[in-house]
């Protein structure tokens, strides 16, 4: 059976902002149109994206949460699925040259630097309400929530499942820096010929 050549398994609000938990900012639109940009340039690129596991769990829009919050909540068991899904893609299509980006800071998508915060001190009950918020009200109140999150040096939860089970370059988008991200996939996807 033939083989792709290069492949890149992306989170999929990085193709489509609209997922992100509290709607799409500024940041999230630069980013996605900066990588759908990519993508066009090179149509020969396999693209394999995947259910968003935060929206499968707590649906659209959701206030922002750290790592241990999302534990508490039954990610894992979520992102297990999401996880088994991206590892059986690549092992059927065994590509040439895979790798996958992640979005720096996510509770779930992270590759490297996910965050993290006490999940005895999260004000769990805002969620309900914060569905309810028109999208100006609800980035004030997520930047509120997030204050006290913190970065750390471990993936998030679906990233962590899948690093596990599926090797590769592993890369963390930062929607803070579209321009230094882009480069560095750019590097990192078409190093090394066609694959
Ligand atoms: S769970 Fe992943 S795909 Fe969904 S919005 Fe968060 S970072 Fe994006």
């Amino acid at each position: 059976m033939s083989r792709v050549g290069r492949m890149l398994v992306v989170a999929p609000c990085l193709l489509v902002p609209y997922l992100v938990y509290r709607g799409a900012g500024e940041k999230e639109l630069a980013a996605a149109s900066a990588l759908r940009g990519l993508l066009c340039r090179d149509a020969g690129l396999a693209l394999l994206s995947y259910p968003c596991p935060e929206f499968i769990l707590l649906g659209f829009p959701r206030p922002p949460a750290p790592r241990e919050v999302y534990e508490r909540l039954g990610m894992r068991e979520v992102a297990g699925k999401v996880a088994a899904f991206i590892e059986r893609v690549v092992a059927e299509e065994r590509p040439a040259h895979l790798v996958l980006v992640g979005v720096r800071g996510s509770p779930t998508c992270a590759a490297h630097t996910t965050s993290s915060g006490s999940p005895e001190e999260y004000p769990y009950h805002r969620m309900e309400g914060f569905k309810d918020l028109e999208k100006g009200k609800r980035f004030a109140l997520a930047r509120e929530i997030a204050r006290g999150f913190l970065p750390a040096s471990r993936p998030g939860i679906l990233f962590e499942l899948v690093k596990e089970r599926v090797e590769g370059t592993y890369l963390d988008f930062d929607k803070d820096d579209v321009q230094g991200s882009m480069e560095v996939l750019e590097a990192a996807l078409f190093r090394g010929g066609k694959g």
